[in-house]
């Protein structure tokens, strides 16, 4: 079994952005390490409009500029230690600004269909090439930034002229309907991995583009009930090294506390819990893959346990992989 750690790599993007040292830089750092001491590489899906942000920010204010030459230095390190990075569309960044004290984050266009068919065009290329000359390898895979996919016709053209040839974004069952959020892999199929062309969730044998679902995990809302207990009870331990605050997405709490629903595979916070078992059950079926999505911003120290016990469990067992690895073929 390949299993692919990824990372989206980003501040929060709710009234609190969070500062890069403690969302982005710190527990990057603790997640390297790691890497480190198990021989394993991780996937980062590195949040593109920030960095072209912080390009135009860093020359009217000096706190951007050093905030730039601390993210810049770790995605190189990251990328030198071989390290994926990958590509990640967050285009409401078009809309956000610097106001000399913090990101103001500006999410009424958070989706890439919330721009016309050429600003998508020049949103992908833009932010496929600040990613390529900052970590000097050209990214091959896409994640959408809060899955929410554009339509891939409309773009399907602009990741074939760049070479990305990978989306990284579904899973399976998945589905939002809150707020600026929309997304529906209710049709996805039930595999770990298809070629498609004109849209991710329906394979095409013969299509230019390969899925790498996020592996995806059903709950119960006891799942959710602990994981605010144990926040609550012993926060030193669960609260999240990222000092930001999400984007509001109303309903979503009261939801997974009420009924069953479906989750992307994750390494944050509580969710680490699960890779265990997660890894158990896709081996038992023979799965070729298990991917699992994380948030350098969410990562606990008791996330940070879990996923230094589960490499320690599986690595003799599974090869940590990278989309990079898949190039190659
Ligand atoms: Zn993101």
């Amino acid at each position: 079994m390949k299993v692919y750690l990824s990372f989206d790599y980003e501040l929060y993007f709710g009234a609190q952005s969070g500062s890069a040292g403690i969302c982005i830089i710190e527990p990057t750092k603790q997640l390297l390490a790691l890497a480190e001491k198990h021989g394993i590489y991780l996937n980062f899906f590195i949040d593109s409009g920030y960095l072209l942000a912080l390009e135009k920010y860093s020359k009217r204010h000096p706190s951007v500029a050093y905030e730039k030459q601390q993210v810049y230095k770790q995605l190189i390190e990251l990328s030198e230690a071989g390290h994926d990075c990958q590509l990640h569309i967050h285009p409401h960044w078009e809309d956000s600004y610097y106001d000399g004290n913090g990101w103001k984050m500006n999410t009424d266009r958070y989706r890439l269909d919330h721009f016309s068919d050429v600003q998508m065009q020049e949103i992908i290329t833009s932010y496929f090439n600040v990613t390529k000359n900052i970590s000097g390898k050209a990214p091959i895979a896409y994640r959408a930034g809060g899955w929410c996919l554009p339509p891939w016709d409309k773009i399907q053209d602009t990741f074939k002229k760049l070479g990305v040839w990978i989306d990284s974004t579904v899973y399976e069952k998945g589905f939002s309907e809150e707020g600026q959020v929309k997304f529906d892999f209710r049709n996805a199929p039930s595999s770990d991995q298809w070629m498609f062309e004109k849209n991710p969730v329906e394979p095409d044998p013969v299509g230019y583009f390969l899925e790498l679902p996020i592996s995806s995990v059903r709950l119960s809302p006891v799942f959710f009930w602990n994981l605010y207990v144990k926040g609550r009870l012993n926060r030193s331990l669960h609260k999240t090294i990222g000092d930001g605050t999400p984007m509001a997405q109303p309903g979503t709490k009261k939801k997974v506390l009420t009924s069953y629903t479906q989750q992307a595979l994750s390494c944050d916070g509580y969710y680490a819990s699960l890779l265990v078992s997660e890894y158990n059950s896709r081996t038992k079926r023979n799965d070729d893959t298990m991917v699992v999505i994380g948030h350098p911003k969410a990562q606990t120290v008791f996330s940070l346990q879990k996923l230094d016990e589960f490499v320690s469990t599986v690595k003799g067992t599974c090869t940590f992989a990278r989309y990079s690895d898949l190039q190659l073929n």
